[in-house]
């Protein structure tokens, strides 16, 4: 094979002519654009900053809707409490009880419900989503009730186990309508997580599932 010596050899840019006004010219066009991308680079981060900080200012967007747990973490003073005397349905979604339940709870009552109710069963619920600070309470208050921590425990979970501060349990107001959904729940994944509590029911299966053998109580799921 042939190849040329070493020496012979002349790189294009070498044999070029740098000072030459076409290569000059050539040069501060490539500055010139170095430039601009620079410039404009600092316009777009500058905008999506300034668009970020706006988005913080527009309800709903600042709250990171559906990511259980986030919600929790995010105090903007909600509690998800609702009135034991007057139960909302779950498509009430003006209501951070239901808003801010995980999805996927929040679409498996509410089918529940929509079949219930052709059965003549209303399901409503007595809690969703629970923020941390209200559970927090709640175990306060059970404490006081039952005298000690243990016994609270049993009814009320700690801020950190309750699966109504993720957003993945709900509570059924009534007898007839728990027990429908006990009967009926698994069709939609939704299972009766305690012995001790009929009222309550989280996605523990998937539809059409088994659900698993309920805990005593609350206690044991922590
Ligand atoms: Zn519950």
């Amino acid at each position: 094979m042939s190849r040329l010596p070493r020496e012979t050899y002349v790189s294009p840019q070498r044999n070029g002519y740098p000072n030459h006004p076409t290569a000059v010219m050539r040069r501060r066009r490539m500055v010139a654009i170095v430039i601009a991308t620079f410039v404009a680079a600092a316009i777009a981060a500058g905008v999506t900053l300034s668009l970020m900080a706006g988005a913080s200012k527009i309800p709903g967007v600042a709250g990171i809707a559906g990511v259980p747990g986030a919600s929790a973490a995010h105090d903007d003073g909600e509690t998800g409490a609702i009135d034991m005397n007057d139960p909302i349905s779950p498509f009430d979604t003006e209501h951070p009880a239901v808003s801010r339940l995980d999805p996927a709870v929040r679409e498996a009552i509410q089918a529940a419900a929509t079949d219930a109710e052709a059965d003549g069963i209303e399901i409503l619920l007595t809690s969703g989503w629970r923020s941390a600070d209200y559970q927090a309470g709640l175990l306060q208050d059970a404490i006081a009730d039952y005298g000690s921590e243990s016994a609270a425990r049993e009814f009320v979970s700690t801020p950190e186990g309750s699966k109504h501060v993720t957003g993945e349990a709900v509570d059924i107001a009534r007898v007839d309508p728990a027990l429908w959904l006990e009967q009926y729940g698994a069709s939609y994944g939704l299972c009766r997580a305690f012995v001790n509590e009929s009222w309550h029911f989280e996605l523990l299966t998937e539809p059409g599932g088994e659900c698993p053998v309920m805990l005593a109580d609350a206690s044991e799921a922590a």
